[in-house]
């Protein structure tokens, strides 16, 4: 009898962590993960099935290689007459032209006008003429969307659109939402290289790593996180390399060609989807014009690397003397 009693108190004076679950997979040509906090095994279960179909639903509406997706329907028709699209895709619509006026343009969906041809897998890009005679696509002015019926049109039936530049970071809050929803106060959801947390991870801070861009093996920086999103944009994600000129997937819009200015973007913001647009946006913009965007942008910080590999901080990140 004491010896049980014994070991009731023994256990009683544990320290009661909770559980923490977690699960990577594969979606939307990338890895994801979500780990959350909670005693509740069948919900915890169940929210781990939400979050894998939910961002598969998205792939399977944004996603350019699927003929099928939402997205492919608007290229192959809203050249030619206006396409009603979900609310969904209405709202990242616009949302992305939003974020094509903030950048003066860095940041615009018509890049794929000239990007599809590329492929990074095959060591394949667009010839000169091709790029020549399709740049002139690439313009998010002549993408028109209608509040009154939800439709998009586009000027030009050359004109193609891609959300990879959105749609993760999309994706990454739709998942955080659905875990708030369901009282989860502590959790980490990413698709690729956006993320983001909420609460605390073992009542400390999240703690997110940015790799060297030419060394996976080494981290520039570990940075403490709390209620953020974060998201990296780098030229080492999908390349090639062509008579020594690196080939990679972020498109500078004026030139159809890789941007050139940055070697990785890291940005801090509210929401993934705007950490997404803005790490992409400011890697085309490059360190001086991005700082000096990021700058004026409500708590919102970025850590530039640029093309000689210099290290760059927005001005809430630098360390008063
Ligand atoms: P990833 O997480 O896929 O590496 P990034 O946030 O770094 O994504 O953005 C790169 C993707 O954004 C590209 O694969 C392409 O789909 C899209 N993209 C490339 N250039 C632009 C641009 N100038 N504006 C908007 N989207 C772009
Ligand atoms: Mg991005």
């Amino acid at each position: 009898m004491k010896s049980i009693t014994f070991v009731l108190l023994m256990l009683l004076s544990l320290p009661c962590y909770a559980e923490w679950h977690q699960k990577q997979f594969e979606v939307m040509g990338t890895i994801a993960k979500v780990e959350f906090e909670s005693n509740d095994l069948e919900l915890s279960a169940k929210l781990i099935q939400q979050v894998v179909a939910e961002m598969h639903r998205i792939d399977h509406l944004m996603s350019p290689f699927k003929t099928e997706s939402e997205l492919s329907k608007i290229n192959n028709f809203a050249g030619k007459h206006p396409v009603k699209v979900s609310n969904e895709m209405f709202k990242l619509l616009k949302a992305s032209l939003y974020f094509s006026e903030l950048t003066s343009g860095a940041f615009d969906i018509s890049f794929s006008s000239v990007g599809y041809l590329y492929d990074y897998r095959n060591n394949k890009k667009p010839t000169k003429d091709q790029t020549q005679s399709l740049v002139e696509q690439i313009n998010y002015r002549n993408i028109h969307l209608s509040d009154v019926d939800n439709s998009v049109k586009f000027d030009s039936d050359k004109l193609k659109i891609d959300l990879g530049g959105i749609a993760k970071g999309h994706a990454v809050d739709q998942c955080i939402d659905i875990l708030i929803r369901h009282g989860i106060k502590n959790a980490f959801v990413s698709a690729g290289g956006d993320s983001r947390v909420i609460g605390k991870k073992n009542d400390r801070l999240w703690y997110i790593g940015i790799r060297h861009p030419r060394d996976e093996k080494k981290l520039i920086v570990n940075l403490p996180l709390e209620e953020v999103s974060i998201s990296t944009s780098g030229d080492y994600e999908r390349f090639f390399v062509q008579e020594g000129i690196r080939y990679h997937h972020i498109i500078d819009p004026k030139t159809g060609d890789s941007a050139r200015e940055s070697q990785s973007v890291t940005i801090l913001a509210a929401s993934s989807t705007m950490a997404d647009a803005l790490s992409t946006s400011i890697f085309v913009l490059g360190s001086v014009r991005g700082l000096e965007l990021i700058n004026k942008i409500p708590q919102t910080s970025a850590i530039i690397i640029d093309n000689q590999g210099k290290l760059h901080y927005s001005n809430d990140l630098v360390s008063p003397k």
